[in-house]
């Protein structure tokens, strides 16, 4: 963090000060861990509130102070009230306001200083202070380089344990290109403070109901190639997830099992959301295959260049096939 963006924030938290955290929309293992640790961080001195926009997988109810958490669309009045009095906001793991969903007005309307902390690319400029570094492995890798910075000798086991799970999650357990020697050391300083690592993975990644295993084998069984393309897609439909009992982070990962074929760069999951009339979509590759300009270009989404997401408002079956012309197209038009 560069002198002047720490001198302003020792300035801002030179007194009590009544602070919000907020993840993105069903915030994953990086935004929660990120508003966590921070909620650890400045509990002693100050009034802080994490406020999600809407709720997220139980997965990460083992987060120590995940209880505190408040859910926006739980609380309505409670979380405006909070806004209206906030003199901080901290938003974590999104840098363009439509990301905190119904929270965005409220954002935009609050008096409050708003520092951004985000690892994706083109930030929009909404944040007083801007902390944006699109190399950087997760949000909580840099929340651990904020916390360093500002004071640390404040770093304790609640801490570390929201920031290792946050960077395990968003590193696929240090394997994305994104893990650099720093990633690591930064997971081995936190690792000083007895964070039981394996205790992390056996709640991050085994700790699911028998149904979410069949739903993986459906999806598995689901994945279709695209001819003479590296591409693999697949689905799940609103019966597949009523059938299997589906619950918010029952897919996540389930993507990812396209690209361990051999020769494949790009994988694309579907999910039909027939409550918001949405098919939102995950796409993962690899090498040189970037899913964040395909989906920002045709399925008004973004994210990072191996890992994106977008939605789409056509029927599951028409998006399929949507997909497959847009696809098509952008690898005429990239890389061939
Ligand atoms: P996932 O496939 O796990 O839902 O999302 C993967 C990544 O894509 C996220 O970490 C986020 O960076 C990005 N992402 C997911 N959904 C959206 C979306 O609707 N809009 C944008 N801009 N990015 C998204
Ligand atoms: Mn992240």
């Amino acid at each position: 963090m560069n002198e002047q963006i720490l001198n302003n924030i020792n300035d801002i938290f030179s007194k009590k000060r009544n602070i919000v955290l907020i993840p993105h929309s069903s915030p994953d293992a990086d935004a929660l861990g990120s508003c966590l640790a921070l909620y650890h961080f400045f509990i002693d001195n100050n009034n802080v509130n994490i406020i999600s926009p809407n709720e997220y997988t139980d997965i990460l109810n083992f987060l120590p102070g995940s209880e505190d958490v408040i859910v926006y669309e739980n609380y309505k009045e409670k979380s405006e009230n909070l806004f209206k009095d906030a003199d901080v906001i901290f938003t974590l793991d999104f840098n363009s306001l439509g990301r905190a969903r119904n929270l965005s007005s409220l954002i935009t309307e609050s008096s409050a200083k708003i520092i951004m902390i985000d690892h994706h690319e083109n930030p929009d400029n909404y944040a007083n202070i801007m902390i944006s570094d699109s190399k950087m492995s997760s949000t909580c890798e840099m929340v651990y380089d904020f916390i360093y910075a500002v004071d640390n000798e404040k770093i304790n086991n609640n801490i570390a344990t929201c920031l290792y799970t946050g960077i395990v999650a968003d590193t696929g357990s240090f394997r994305f290109p994104s893990t650099t020697s720093k990633t690591l050391k930064v997971g081995s300083e936190l690792i000083t403070y007895g964070v039981n690592i394996t205790e992390i993975f056996e709640k991050l990644y085994n700790n699911f109901q028998f149904k979410r295993l069949k739903l993986l084998g459906l999806t598995i069984n689901n994945f279709k190639k695209i001819d003479e393309l590296p591409v693999l897609y697949t689905s799940i439909s609103e019966q597949d997830q009523f059938i299997n009992d589906f619950k918010k982070g029952d897919s996540e990962g389930f993507v990812n099992f396209g690209l361990s074929v051999s020769g494949i760069l790009c994988s694309v999951l579907f999910i039909e959301k027939k409550d918001e009339g949405i098919i939102k979509i995950s796409f993962r590759s690899k090498g040189d295959f970037k899913v964040n300009i395909f989906a920002a270009r045709y399925f008004n989404g973004g994210g990072h260049k191996h890992a994106s997401g977008g939605v789409s408002k056509l029927s599951l079956i028409e998006t399929e096939k949507k997909f497959i012309v847009d696809i098509k197209q952008y690898i005429k038009e990239n890389y061939e």
